[in-house]
């Protein structure tokens, strides 16, 4: 299947799902965005979402590509619709088949929906501003200049960052459906379960000191917390 916005193949992932199913995800990574089947807009399990993490970090491409203006579904080619949804207090868009196909999502908009993303505090923006000139904007892949700006100015995307906490909720519901069956994929869970308390301690570090990952100008808050993440799971 063919990325709806650069065209370009896209690689397939098999990722568990809840209720013993699982997906096959269609994931483009020069465009960081997934293409979900109407079928398996399944919830993802906690193994399935931390499996993506890893995918999405370990292909991270230097160069995003910028999205299409236009783009068409991939099954009936009928031209996707951008749809605005909300998901608690989070607001995040799509492009929807009319023909209920799928729906064509960026990495950065799936993990708003999933409630990992927030945007930074003043201090925080304090503290980058010490760190950095400037940050790849996590959702447009545009320079963001952060001694000027808090939003970026091509997207209007906050400056953002992986939610600490709410990774730590995945982290631990997914030691919950260990502990009930044994299903779980040994690569990545048991690792994770295993190293809980080095994750729970580098959580802690964060919320005192926000930005203890590695940070340059050229990277992205969001990637940039998602590798230190990734390199937790994979135990460094
Ligand atoms: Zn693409
Ligand atoms: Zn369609
Ligand atoms: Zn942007």
């Amino acid at each position: 299947m063919n990325c709806p916005s650069c065209s370009q193949e896209m690689s397939q992932e098999k990722l568990d799902a809840k209720y013993g199913k699982s997906i096959e995800l269609d994931i483009c990574h020069p465009c960081s965005a997934f293409w979900f089947d109407s079928l398996e807009d399944l919830a993802l399990t906690p193994d399935g979402v931390l499996h993506l993490f890893v995918v999405i970090n370990d292909n991270r491409s230097t160069q995003r590509n910028p999205l299409g203006t236009t783009m068409a579904c991939p099954r009936c080619r009928q031209r996707l619709v951008l749809m605005h949804d909300m998901q608690r207090a989070t607001r995040f868009t799509y492009w929807g088949c009319p023909g209920d196909h799928g729906h064509f999502i960026t990495f950065f908009e799936f993990l708003r929906e999933k409630n990992f993303i927030r945007p930074l505090s003043a201090p925080e923006i304090a503290t980058l501003k010490q760190n950095v000139r400037t940050v790849i904007c996590s959702s447009c892949g545009a320079p963001v200049n952060v001694e000027t700006d808090a939003v970026c100015p091509y997207c209007r995307a906050p400056l953002s960052m992986l939610d600490a906490r709410q990774v730590e909720t995945v982290v631990a519901d997914l030691k919950r459906e260990a502990a009930k069956r044994q299903t779980v994929d040994p690569t990545l869970a048991v690792r994770l379960l295993q190293d809980r308390t080095a994750v729970e301690r580098s959580f802690r570090n964060t919320e005192r000191e926000p930005f203890s990952f590695e940070l340059s100008d050229s990277s992205g808050l969001v990637e940039a917390g998602l590798a230190a993440v990734v390199a937790l799971i994979k135990g460094r």
